[in-house]
């Protein structure tokens, strides 16, 4: 990966990808500054460096709404610098991470010192901030404070907002600070124990499930609680078929509901832990589910009912997942991999257009978070991906740019690559 500064530039050749309109045209880009000067065919490069985009798509910068960059506190498996570059080399140009650090992101200094270490890299860094003091769930963080710090949205991401009581209070603050709460949606008491999806599986392993029922009966409950506040209630990593059939009738019913879809969960099932003999890099929350469950994901993403693709990137080290199944901790890396599972499972399959893919990484999670969408046009600052959507590739380990190295996916087809990222006056470009 090759990243300069380049504040003067022509790409030329490219075809451009509305991602708001549909729209596609071809025209060479002008930046200046960093900023886009103009837009046309055929531009002269007046001495400037040329990005030759020939046979690429060009669209504005991607975002990952659901990342863990684990920094402060667990920087030996990422850090917001590390995890800039596994994102940049996915072709994303803005995050929103987790604040499940140590600290945990309930202050505002917390937030402050991330957006601080984000400016240091290519990559527009939003923090998520806790719903609660200590990430306790016991009383709310000072939230008006925290969004005044730059946070984006509230989390207590890696465990649900438990205290229903809780959720009202913090959904009637985030209605008056239209910034959503999003939740790790699940009912602990229906999650005793469970390492993997609860079904014919997990029975056939001996392994302790985890019913889809946990995650939707809290579903439910905080649709419910959205429409009694009006609050908005983002659901992080939808899994399950009676889950996206819970946020579709809350969306029809006109409750603030909204949701994301992590891209191991519409390409992977539960019996990828059955045939590759219990690899913990297959092991993360929610699980994988069975293929019903993989086929509602598509159903909802081309129906709308599921708005964003994410990554929920929770990097390990070798270490914590080298151990036995049951020991192992929860999650898998996603940046590097994200586009090329989606060009496999949704956009070659024809799930999905080209433009309503990008749509789902680009204007799906700012709308969301009311993050101003970085559209090609002069007089913005140029904020964009290069890629492509066919070429068929392999994931091998040298195209992690992560700390850690906690993915299934090594040895796996992808289908499209991100070729470029040019944003904060850098330009950024995968060369393997
Ligand atoms: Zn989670």
């Amino acid at each position: 990966m090759d990243s300069k500064r380049e504040q003067n530039l022509v790409i030329k050749g490219g075809t451009l990808l509305d991602a708001l309109s549909g729209e596609q045209s071809r025209a060479d880009i002008r930046i200046r500054d960093g900023k886009i000067a103009e837009l046309g065919s055929n531009l002269p490069d007046d001495g400037d460096f040329v990005y030759d985009a020939s046979d690429r798509l060009i669209s504005m910068g991607w975002m990952d709404m659901h990342v863990h960059f684990r920094e402060p506190g667990h920087e030996h498996k990422e850090t917001i610098n590390t995890g800039c570059k596994a994102a940049a080399f996915g072709g994303f140009t803005a995050v929103a991470c987790m604040p499940n650090t140590d600290p945990p992101v309930h202050t505002r200094d917390v937030v402050e010192f991330i957006v601080k270490r984000g400016r240091e890299t290519p990559v527009d860094v939003y923090p998520i901030a806790c719903v609660s003091r200590d990430r306790a769930g016991k009383s709310l963080a000072e939230m008006a404070d925290l969004k005044a710090g730059g946070a984006v949205a509230f989390s207590d991401d890696g465990s649900p907002v438990y205290d229903g009581g809780l959720m009202r209070h913090a959904l009637e603050y985030a209605s008056m600070l239209e910034r959503p709460v999003i939740n790790h949606m699940e009912e602990l008491s229906l999650n005793v124990g469970g390492q993997m999806h609860e079904g014919a599986v997990s029975t056939r392993l001996g392994l302790a499930g985890i019913p889809g029922l946990a995650e939707e009966v809290m579903i439910a409950r905080d649709i419910l609680i959205a429409e009694f506040t009006g609050g908005p209630v983002h659901v992080a990593h939808i899994s399950t078929a009676r889950a996206v059939e819970l946020v579709r009738n809350g969306k029809a019913r006109g409750i603030p509901v909204t949701a994301e879809v992590c891209a191991h969960h519409f390409s992977l099932t539960d019996s990828e832990i059955e045939r590759h003999a219990f690899d913990t890099h297959l092991k993360m929350h929610p699980p994988l589910r069975p293929a019903s469950d993989v086929e509602a994901m598509k159903e909802g993403l081309k129906d709308g009912t599921i708005d964003a693709i994410c990554t929920d990137h929770a990097p390990h080290a070798s270490f914590e997942k080298e151990v036995e199944f049951i020991a192992a901790p929860f999650g898998i890396l996603g940046l590097e991999t994200a586009w090329g599972l989606i060009g496999r499972e949704l956009i070659r399959p024809r799930v999905l257009s080209v433009v309503n893919a990008v749509a789902k990484i680009t204007v799906a999670p700012r709308k969301i978070l009311h993050i101003p969408l970085p559209e090609l046009t002069p007089g913005n600052a140029a904020n964009l991906t290069i890629f492509d959507a066919e070429t068929t590739w392999i994931f091998e380990e040298r195209h992690i740019h992560s700390k850690s190295r906690n993915t299934p996916f090594v040895g796996a087809e992808m289908v499209g690559k991100a070729h470029a990222i040019y944003n904060r006056g850098y330009l950024v470009q995968n060369l393997v």
